[in-house]
């Protein structure tokens, strides 16, 4: 049977060298080594220094290792926020991380686009601790502009902005040093199998949640900020971790260096370009993000006319799995991942076939 290939928004395809990896994985005894042993310490700091290297993220920011994105938007709740966060929501991810918000009883805010259009003002009101912005809402395939994040930093210094980049980094450019605290998964852009979140602060997010424990905040006991970093100043965890995951981000990471995160972006932004033009040609399909600035480059939705069980199905004989659309958009829109993993080569058969339905 044809292997198939997997479009869709994360899980995705795998990396292609996922499966050597995997082999090494195993020849090295990676699942069964001390997650207390200078092996694993080793491999938690090149792993750390590889990725920083990778995203350029400042000296003085640090990275730590944890279960998911949906598990960093409690911890950045827990540690970060004392009464307010206001949430800039594209989407159905970002109004997730809201909902953790109210969970914790915050008097968190939030401005919602409506959807696919655009953000009318981007103003935060004065009590508001935390700024949350995604950059890539994978939900409809919205992307946030970069420089509107880099003018709240400078409108709010003194305030933490969060960046979701779940489903946009390292494919995407980002300035790390605008932001306190983003954060990513891996099972998106890096195509890895899920169950690692990455979760990056800077020393600001240290002070502000060490302040909230003077004022007897409580702010978490599992996965703590503080204890990350009591523990990540050692390059370990606090619990034991998936090893296996961090080995194979680590191996990820050093071939995406190999090609370099300046050309994966540029592959991006080219496969985007002929996913949208197909999407144009195409005499059922529309792009669901009309402005061209804040079109997805990573995560592709469009609306099908008609709904998109035919076209999916039509995908899927040619070995091609693409996603759904996300929550209320289930049939109506289609959902292409253009991650690292998938060529031009792959990206230009799949817009052959998209031009012409
Ligand atoms: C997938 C996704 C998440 C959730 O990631 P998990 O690893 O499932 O927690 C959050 N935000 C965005 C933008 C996503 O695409």
């Amino acid at each position: 049977m044809q292997h198939k290939i997997y479009f869709t928004p994360g899980p995705s395809q795998i990396f292609y060298t996922v499966n050597d990896h995997m082999k090494e994985a195993f020849q090295k005894d990676i699942m069964s080594i001390s997650h207390r042993s200078a092996t694993f310490q080793n491999l938690f700091a090149e792993v750390k220094a590889d990725l920083k290297s990778l995203l350029h993220l400042p000296d003085h920011y640090d990275v730590y290792f944890i279960s998911s994105a949906n598990e960093i938007w409690e911890r950045i709740i827990q540690s970060l926020v004392g009464n307010a966060s206001h949430h800039f929501v594209n989407g159905s991810f970002a109004e997730k991380f809201y909902q953790f918000a109210t969970d914790y009883k915050k008097e968190s805010t939030i401005t919602r686009m409506s959807d696919g259009e655009d953000f009318d003002n981007l103003e935060v009101p004065e009590n508001t601790e935390l700024i949350s912005v995604t950059l890539n809402e994978t939900s409809i395939g919205y992307a946030f502009d970069a420089n509107s994040i880099y003018q709240l930093r400078e409108q709010h210094p003194d305030k933490l902005i969060a960046v979701d980049g779940v489903s946009a980094f390292p494919a995407v450019p980002f300035d790390f040093s605008k932001v306190d605290t983003a954060y990513f998964s891996v099972q998106k852009c890096f195509g890895l199998p899920a169950g690692l979140g990455v979760w990056i602060v800077n020393p600001t997010c240290y002070q502000k949640v060490e302040k909230l424990r003077k004022n007897k905040v409580v702010t978490g006991s599992y996965h703590d900020l503080l204890q990350l970093k009591a523990s990540g100043d050692k390059n370990q965890t606090p619990e034991t971790p998936n090893v296996l995951g961090i080995f194979l981000l680590g191996k990820v990471v050093k071939d995406m260096l190999f090609r370099s995160a300046k050309l994966i972006q540029n592959d991006t932004t080219y496969k985007a370009a002929l996913l949208y033009q197909a999407i144009e040609k195409s005499s059922v399909l529309s792009p669901f993000v009309a402005r061209k600035t804040n079109q997805s480059k990573t995560v592709v939705v469009a609306k099908c006319e008609g709904g998109n069980a035919d076209i999916l199905a039509r995908f899927g004989e040619q070995g091609w799995i693409i996603g759904k659309g996300y929550g209320s958009y289930k049939s109506d829109h289609i959902r292409i991942a253009n991650f690292p993993v998938h060529s031009k080569e792959q990206i230009e058969q799949l817009t052959d076939y998209i031009s012409k339905t």
